[in-house]
């Protein structure tokens, strides 16, 4: 059989019961034209991106042809949106099928802004260039930085309007991700009543996401412990980088540990806990500084689906379960205090050393002071320049720092290396993202591959006047940010 553009699918979700999806024809759109293409992550995935690179290729990211072997669905689940349970399911995005990779992965390929489902509700099943666009730049960037993320492989224009508070131009974009399994998948399956759904769900996302966690004699509580694992590593991640998610609700949450949903997210500029950027975040509930506390409530709401496949017995399952729930704090102090003392290039164990973090950390709340460039500026050999560091409270905190790296376990050279791998020079700032999203929405799409270019190589040297490393001026300040 040949196999065009390189795709081969093995539609595993569509084995599970059929409770939790629902098929769904492809819905044509009237003019699709490729805008980007993610050449390099195509290769990855074994297509064929010289091919796809055309018109033919566009009407396949477009869903105007069907490849063979592709089994569309919408996916069922649940969410808590900022704190209410609501049934949801995938209302945009049609999962075209599962891609096996050459080095044996296996990655969901998904339409999102694909036309309506049966989960639609009100909306129209599309989306608008410009988030689209968005969550393309911000997935890559979160890639560039080491971050498990669902990636994106192209956007494609539709040639047709969508309507929101103007009327703006369509697009598709590509979703590539480890599974779109969520912690909402769970909440729709508990939602049922039926307990073999729930127990083909443990199976599978056990198997598909923790294989080597097998076998186990009790599989709900071991998927809870390794999902709370992988949360844990990618909430640390996001706090070493200074992003904001903007809409933790539960089914943005993945079992996978992968980020996902890129709308109102973005990165922190000076450093405040307290930042919010998402103009439907009144309360600030997804604020930097809460998004580990959020990540252990929804992880709740994920262990309270798994209660009976935990134990028969009920006081023993919410035994069993919130023994865990309750060990998120621990995990995270620990890998947090790990990953921070990497970004300052602390080796071996030393009493200072959390309070040298938090003396920075709150020096640079106090004087509001860049996240990214105060850790990048201190990756040096030397004091860092800008009369910004001619502050008292900072000299003398650099003075502690230099002693504690004095008993450091491995040499100065060591430390500048870790510290260069951890502190990127270049992140997807804001002012940034929308200068690039408003030159590609009048056809330059320029700005927005020199950007993505300099967020593939984030962590390499570049001089402190690179035009990608300056905070926004004043005027340039983006305050809000907007779901696509
Ligand atoms: P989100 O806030 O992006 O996580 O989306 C919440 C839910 O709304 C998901 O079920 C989405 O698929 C759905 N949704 C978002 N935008 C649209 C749209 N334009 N049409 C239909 N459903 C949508
Ligand atoms: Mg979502
Ligand atoms: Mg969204």
């Amino acid at each position: 059989m040949t196999r065009p553009y390189g795709f081969q699918f093995d539609n595993s979700y569509t084995h599970l019961p059929e409770d939790l999806f629902s098929r769904c024809p492809l819905q044509p759109v009237k003019a699709p034209q490729m805008v980007l293409l993610n050449r390099d992550l195509a290769g990855e995935l074994g297509l064929d991106d010289e091919a796809l690179d055309s018109p033919a290729g566009a009407a396949i990211l477009a869903g105007n042809e069907q490849i063979d072997g592709s089994d569309p669905i919408a996916q069922a689940y649940a969410g808590h949106q900022f704190g209410n349970l609501t049934m949801l399911g995938d209302g945009r995005a049609i999962l075209l099928g599962e891609q096996l990779t050459p080095d044996g992965a296996r990655r969901d390929i998904q339409l999102k802004g694909g036309g309506r489902t049966v989960f639609s509700r009100g909306g129209d099943g599309r989306a608008a260039l410009g988030p689209m666009l968005r969550e393309y730049i911000i997935s890559e960037a979160m890639h560039g930085l080491g971050i498990p993320t669902t990636r994106s492989l192209a956007v494609v224009a539709t040639g047709e309007s969508v309507l929101r508070e103007t009327a703006l131009p369509g697009a598709i974009l590509t979703r590539v991700a480890a599974s779109h399994l969520r912690v909402g998948t769970f909440q729709y399956a508990a939602g049922r009543q039926n307990p073999a759904l729930l127990e083909a769900l443990v199976d599978y996302t056990l198997n598909r996401h923790y294989p080597d966690r097998q076998p186990a004699d009790n599989p709900a509580l071991t998927l809870l412990d390794a999902v709370m694992d992988s949360q844990v590593d990618l909430i640390v991640h996001w706090m070493r980088v200074g992003f904001i998610h903007g809409v933790l609700n539960t089914d943005n949450v993945t079992l996978s540990g992968e980020s996902i949903d890129y709308g109102p997210c973005a990165f922190m500029d000076s450093f405040d806990p307290d930042t919010v950027f998402s103009s439907i975040d009144h309360q600030g509930r997804y604020a930097y500084g809460n998004q580990p506390t959020i990540t252990q409530w929804n992880l709740s709401r994920f262990a309270e689906t798994l209660l009976p496949m935990i134990d028969e017995d009920v006081d023993s399952a919410i035994e069993k379960a919130t023994a865990i729930i309750k060990s998120f704090s621990e995990r995270y102090s620990e890998k947090w205090l790990a990953m921070m003392k990497k970004k300052l290039g602390l080796f071996g164990d030393d009493p200072v050393d959390e309070k040298l973090i938090t003396d920075l950390l709150e020096w640079m709340k106090v004087n509001q002071a860049d996240y990214t460039n105060t850790f990048r500026d201190i990756t040096g050999e030397h004091f860092p320049a800008g009369g910004f560091y001619q502050d008292d409270a900072f000299i003398n905190w650099h003075q502690r720092w230099q002693a504690r790296l004095g008993r450091n376990s491995k040499p100065l050279k060591s430390s500048l290396c870790l510290m260069r791998n951890h502190n990127p020079a270049v992140i997807p700032r804001n002012h940034r993202v929308a200068e690039a999203l408003t030159a590609a929405e009048q056809g330059d799409l320029a700005v927005t591959s020199a950007l993505l270019n300099a967020l593939a190589d984030p962590y390499a040297d570049r001089d402190p006047d690179d035009s990608y490393r300056q905070p926004p001026a004043p005027e340039e300040r983006v305050c809000q940010t907007f779901c696509g």
